[in-house]
């Protein structure tokens, strides 16, 4: 099977009919064998009957329902690990992004090598003030933390080789980081293509305000579980160390001058209570390094070592 389809969607049933008709004239016009993999992420509307009854009609459609609303990320995962084309290619219900990109992504990821491409919506239909703005200034710091260039992280069109998508885990809102995800499982090769944003048909946005809290501190974690979650000690004993000497060094100050001028005030000063909290806090950070050390020690290695190639097994 050339192509894998996953589509996560959320009370999207007006929308659904019309996109699988478009996808399969496209993939069918350019002779792409495909599955499309309908992830119901815990409709309240009909969505679930409606893919009942486009896999009534076409075997090449698939359903995955699940018993609440676990999200997007969630929803992207299962259809992952339930794909079985070479190519897959993610994209939202909503009828925002178009079917006919498809030809051209496949061919980037299958002739041009690329293990991932990311959909930018150069020109976006949506509200300029809650979405545009702090999506540029989303990008930007993502594109700062992560050292991938791309525009539109958060681009719900997407293209993988199908090894990507069986070697990452979306969890969380973590459908965000998805190109970083790829980046840190090993995968280099991630390219960009100007994708053509259209203006929702049915429905409504599915995401609010929290998103923007939420994406920040998902990209936090994900900075800290990229670098240090194999390592742990190597982030918090710095800053343990360096709580802990500065602690400490108030600590002789105060202990010599305490020597030498028998006068000296000692407990009713600023660097007293300062050289107590360094002390505290260093040693919190190390404790913290400890447990998170033994966590990450007995952790099941999933993910932990990507074999590329097998010879002779
Ligand atoms: N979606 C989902 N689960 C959720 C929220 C959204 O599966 O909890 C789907 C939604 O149905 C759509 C896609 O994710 O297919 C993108 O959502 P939406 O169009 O609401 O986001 P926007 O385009 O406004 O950023
Ligand atoms: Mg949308």
């Amino acid at each position: 099977m050339n192509l894998s389809l996953v589509v996560p969607l959320l009370d999207e049933a007006e929308s659904l009919p019309e996109l699988c008709d478009w996808i399969k004239r496209v993939c069918t016009a350019n002779n792409l064998t495909f599955e499309i993999i309908l992830v119901d992420d815990g409709s309240a509307d009909d969505s679930w009957t409606v893919i009942e009854s486009l896999r009534a009609a076409d075997d090449r459609i698939k359903g995955i329902k699940f018993q609440r609303n676990y999200g997007k990320s969630a929803a992207l995962n299962e259809g992952f690990k339930a794909a079985q084309g070479d190519v897959v290619i993610t994209m939202d219900a909503d009828l925002q992004d178009s079917p006919d990109e498809i030809p051209e992504l496949y061919q980037m990821i299958s002739v041009e090598g690329y293990d991932l491409v990311s959909g930018w919506k150069k020109v976006r239909y949506d509200n300029k003030l809650t979405k545009n703005l702090p999506s540029k200034l989303f990008n930007a710091v993502t594109r700062k933390v992560s050292d991938i260039h791309l525009h539109d992280f958060n681009c719900g069109l997407k293209a993988y080789r199908k090894k990507v998508v069986k070697s990452i885990e979306v969890y969380g809102e973590m459908h965000r980081y998805i190109p970083v995800l790829a980046k840190w499982a090993g995968f280099k090769k991630i390219g960009e293509k100007v994708v053509e944003h259209r203006k929702r048909k049915y429905g409504i946005s599915k995401f609010g305000w929290s998103r923007f809290i939420n994406g920040f501190l998902d990209l936090l974690s994900i900075s800290f579980v990229g670098k240090f979650s194999k390592r742990p000690m190597h982030f918090f004993g710095l800053w343990g160390s360096i709580f802990f000497l500065l602690g400490l060094g108030m600590t002789i100050y105060l202990v010599i001058a305490k020597i030498v001028l028998p006068d000296f005030p000692l407990t009713n000063r600023p660097p007293f209570y300062l050289a107590l909290v360094a002390i505290l806090i260093g040693m919190q950070l190390f404790l913290a390094g400890f447990v998170s050390e033994l966590v990450a020690r007995n952790a099941p290695g999933r993910n932990a070592y990507l074999v590329e190639d097998k010879i002779g097994l």
